[in-house]
């Protein structure tokens, strides 16, 4: 589903060009549960943006699901992420004037949705991260964690493909962080979308399928994680599993 073919990506810094991405070639398929890991300064934001079409390669082609991310329109690239993609950052990017629900629901009404059918889809989410008791909330209300949790149920909302996470345990305790990756595992088990996450943390890698190591932006290593089933897809599940979701088990 997304193929990355001897992408660089170069920065100017004052008088030096600093090679973020250096010819990577990657390719994961639809369903991956990836983790890219790697120092500091290795290129892991880097990826991620260019995968979510928020900055350009300067050589090489990437492609999302059929979408040429990498050379497409600003038209394509606001539809592609209208359509196909998720995207978790550190900081949450709540609406702080809106309720939990209506900040799920915003990006279904963005697409034209009808507000009852947006929300009955956004309740549906904050009950997969289990914040249901929350939805009549303000944000500002919420704990870091509950924040983060919204923060998943609103870039799933729109069913995308393409779940994109960068440190998104960064701003976290431990029980939060952990309930986070919980929810990460249970989005990989019930394949709600193609998962690619951006971590230092081992815990968080080690919840994943394969994890890619950057290191210098080029690829070092590219592995079978740990993650539930250690790479195998489990059979397709039905909804019923969806009780696992609220008690996620820590450790
Ligand atoms: P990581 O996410 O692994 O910390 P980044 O992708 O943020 O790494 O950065 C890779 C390299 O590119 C670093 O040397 C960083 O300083 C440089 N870099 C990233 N973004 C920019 C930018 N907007 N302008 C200049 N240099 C940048």
């Amino acid at each position: 589903m997304i193929e990355l073919k001897q992408v660089s990506r170069r920065y100017r810094q004052g008088d030096n060009l600093v090679v973020a991405l250096d010819r990577v070639n990657l390719g994961i398929a639809a369903g991956e549960f990836v983790a890219i890991t790697g120092e500091s300064g290795s290129g892991k934001s880097t990826l991620l943006h260019l995968l979510g079409g928020l900055d350009r390669p300067d050589e090489g082609e990437i492609w999302v699901d059929g979408v040429a991310v990498g050379s497409a329109s600003e038209k394509e690239l606001t539809k592609y992420r209208r359509e196909k993609l998720g995207i978790v950052f550190q900081f949450f990017n709540l609406l702080p004037t809106l309720t939990v629900l209506e900040n799920v629901a915003l990006p279904l009404q963005l697409q034209g949705q009808r507000l009852h059918r947006a929300e009955a889809r956004a309740r549906e989410l904050l009950d997969l991260v289990d914040l249901a008791k929350r939805a009549g909330h303000f944000t500002f209300q919420l704990s870091g964690g509950e924040m983060q949790r919204a923060a998943v149920a609103r870039a799933l909302a729109h069913r995308p493909r393409l779940l994109l996470a960068d440190e998104p345990t960064g701003n976290l305790d431990e029980v939060n962080a952990g309930r986070i990756m919980a929810l990460f595992g249970a989005i990989d088990q019930q394949r709600l979308a193609t998962l690619v996450v951006v971590t230092h943390s081992p815990e968080v890698a080690a919840q994943a399928r394969r994890v890619v190591r950057l290191r210098n932006g080029r690829i070092e290593a590219d592995v079978a994680g740990k993650g539930q089933g250690h790479g195998r897809r489990p059979p397709v599940v039905a909804d019923d599993d969806s009780t696992s979701i609220g008690h996620p088990v820590h450790g």
